[in-house]
């Protein structure tokens, strides 16, 4: 076969079709972190038609795929989609509006200008790899997420609010405007604040990347390769943060550090980070 044809290799302009057909969620619940679903069994049409594909949240999709939630529900909901529905609350669109972004990651903000659909930000990027962007479309925020583990295989991918699991289960929370991710055995975590419309701030993540370890808190990042730490930075229309590594075309950013030792420095603050994320799980719980 000369073309990888497979249910998830959606062409990007189907992909916005049903993105806008089904009000940017899952066309039960309204959540903004989706996988996009043939209502017609794949193996029998083999082809992405947008009227056919529908979004449904992780929860939903299991849902349907365990027989819980009959397929004449999600044609039901298709054809009024929650974040459509009048008077539904939408505590969870991820909408943008204004003409400026700002990005927040541990103290340190980043902004920048509206250029348009399409316009991408890189609140964290090493090697040429954005562990995190998002991406203005539709006024709309589209999120993009790598994460990768100590092998640095990737075990979680979500790419324009599409999610992409390598492993399960994941633990994906979106409650209000709080999004929180963590590995089942809560190892990794990341905690993204949507503040709307126009402000997203990363209070909390462990992001591993080629032997680079960031760790991100409420009041700073740090670095624990060499233990730089990072507070109260600022820039403007860089559309960059923290940049990390060689980059084949250079992204600006508050704190953009081309060379850093790739072998991790003193275990005390990773360790640390780790029990206090701990802790403070067991006491939301
Ligand atoms: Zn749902």
């Amino acid at each position: 076969m000369g073309q990888e044809f497979n249910s998830r290799n959606i062409p990007l302009p189907i992909q916005r079709e049903v993105r806008q057909r089904c009000g940017f969620g899952c066309v039960i619940c309204g959540m903004p972190l989706y996988e996009y679903e043939h209502m017609e069994e794949w193996a029998e049409v083999k082809r992405h038609v947008a009227d056919e594909i529908t979004l449904l949240c992780d929860q939903h999709h299991r849902e349907k795929t365990g027989g819980l939630l009959p397929k004449q529900v999600v044609r039901e909901a298709n054809a009024n989609p929650f974040n459509h529905r009048k008077g539904a609350s939408k505590p969870y669109n991820l909408y943008f509006s204004g003409k400026t972004a700002e990005i927040n990651i541990g103290g340190n903000s980043f902004t920048c200008e509206d250029r348009g659909y399409g316009t991408a930000m890189v609140p964290i990027s090493v090697d040429g790899t954005p562990l995190i962007g998002l991406i203005i479309a539709d006024d709309h925020l589209l999120l993009n997420l790598v994460i990768f583990d100590e092998f640095n295989a990737p075990v979680l991918h979500i790419k324009n609010n599409q999610l992409f699991y390598s492993t399960d289960p994941w633990d994906i929370q979106l409650v209000g405007t709080k999004l929180t991710i963590r590995e089942a055995h809560r190892k990794i975590l990341v905690e993204i604040d949507f503040q709307p419309p126009d402000k997203v701030v990363i209070n909390r993540g462990r992001f591993l990347r080629n032997g680079v370890e960031i760790l991100v808190r409420p009041t700073n990042i740090l670095l624990t390769n060499g233990g730089g730490v990072f507070s109260g930075c600022h820039s403007h229309n860089c559309y960059g943060g923290l940049i990390i590594g060689h980059h084949e075309t250079p992204i600006g950013g508050f704190m953009a550090l081309p060379n850093v030792p790739r072998y991790l420095g003193d275990r005390t603050e990773a360790l640390k980070f780790e029990r206090e994320l701990m802790a403070e799980i067991e006491a939301n719980k």
